[in-house]
């Protein structure tokens, strides 16, 4: 007989008492804030891309899209607001405007809506609406600027025009973007696995590049430091050539202040079609339901990894900085990739024509 009948299949489990389906006590809290609820983001161990491209050493992934806003950025938002609070600068009817690739946005317009306070958000209309979608529904005010126009410089022009109310938290400037990751997102890492061998990540402001790879480094001083750099961003890559990408919140003509270059050891260049199939790849082998970004940095992590030659009971961490909730109108949809060519089309959706 073939096919099961669930209502067997429903007593099979009852009384069934194996480890996987055995209810284990845990700890378990319940949190007064969702702001809580900012960080501890789990540390999962790849299983499946890492032997298929023949790399024996072990690569974890830091998944920062379980963060309650939806990346890591919620981190840096929470930090730099805590700052500015220090300080005496945030009142109730204080706006904050910031300029972000969409995560920071988010982040910001996510810890001001719980406060009570409104926030204008500029970012480039490169960046998806499904970010901006998102910002808005949150309560932002969101500008979309042109390509080639700055996004900082108009957020500038907002706070000169009523100093007195705006706030930029100045996420590329904030000493506390860098200072959240050295303090927590690299501590996490180090209290979960001990030492690293090799840190993977692409860079935007670079707070997690110098926070984490600082961290890193004191704690295992061989830790290697790897920048994922987009195909036709600048940032690091200076005998690349400059060249519009589609992959969002990385890379750029010359490194952000708060980018400690000095950290990092070897560069690994990805393109956009590289990244958004190991993006979909990420998601559909290891149940990873990440970002462009991501599925950019693991490249460069199994290329650094091959490239150094790392080997069993070697370690590599790779941040995951957002998730697919971001992309779903760009890499997630099936003709969009089709539409850039990252895609065929599969046979039946030709078929029409063909026979026509
Ligand atoms: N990936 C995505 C999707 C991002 O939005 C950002 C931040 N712009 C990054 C990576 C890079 O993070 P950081 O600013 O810490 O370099």
């Amino acid at each position: 007989m073939y096919g099961w009948d669930s209502s067997q299949l429903r007593h099979h489990h009852l009384r069934t008492n194996n480890e996987n389906q055995q209810y284990v006590k845990a700890e378990r809290k319940v949190y007064q804030n969702i702001l809580e609820c900012v960080g501890n983001t789990p540390l999962v161990k790849l299983n499946k891309i890492p032997k298929e491209y023949g790399l024996e050493c072990e690569i974890y992934a830091k998944c920062e899209y379980f963060n309650p806003a939806g990346s890591i950025k919620d981190r840096i938002a929470l930090a730099m607001l805590k700052d500015a609070e220090s300080v005496g600068v945030v009142h109730k009817d204080t706006i904050f405007a910031e300029p972000t690739s969409g995560n920071t946005g988010i982040a910001v317009g996510f810890v001001a809506s719980l406060r009570g306070n409104h926030s204008i958000i500029t970012t480039s209309v490169k960046n998806s609406d499904d970010k901006v979608n998102t910002m808005r529904l949150i309560g932002s005010e969101v500008i979309q600027c042109k390509v080639t126009e700055s996004s900082t410089a108009i957020t500038r022009k907002i706070k000169d025009a009523d100093p007195k109310h705006v706030v930029m938290l100045s996420q590329f400037e904030n000493d506390a973007n860098p200072r959240t990751h050295y303090e927590h997102t690299a501590m996490e890492i180090i209290d979960a696995l001990g030492d690293v061998d090799m840190v993977v990540m692409g860079a935007g402001t670079g707070g997690t590049m110098s926070g984490v790879g600082n961290r890193m480094k004191e704690h295992n001083k061989n830790c290697l430091v790897i920048a994922a750099e987009p195909d036709g961003s600048t940032m690091f890559n200076k005998k690349g050539k400059k060249h519009p990408y589609l992959v969002e919140g990385i890379g750029g003509s010359t490194p952000p202040i708060v980018v400690d270059v000095t950290i990092i050891d070897d560069i690994e260049v990805v393109t956009d079609e590289e990244a958004f199939l190991m993006a979909r790849e990420l998601c559909k082998k290891e149940g990873f339901l990440c970002g462009g970004s991501s599925g950019l940095a693991m490249v460069a992590a199994l290329k650094a990894a091959k490239h150094r030659n790392l080997k069993a009971g070697q370690r590599v961490v790779v941040i995951l900085p957002d998730g697919i909730r971001n992309y779903m109108s760009k890499f997630v949809s099936a003709q969009w990739m089709e539409a850039y060519r990252f895609l065929k089309p599969p046979e039946h959706t030709m078929s029409w024509w063909k026979t026509a």
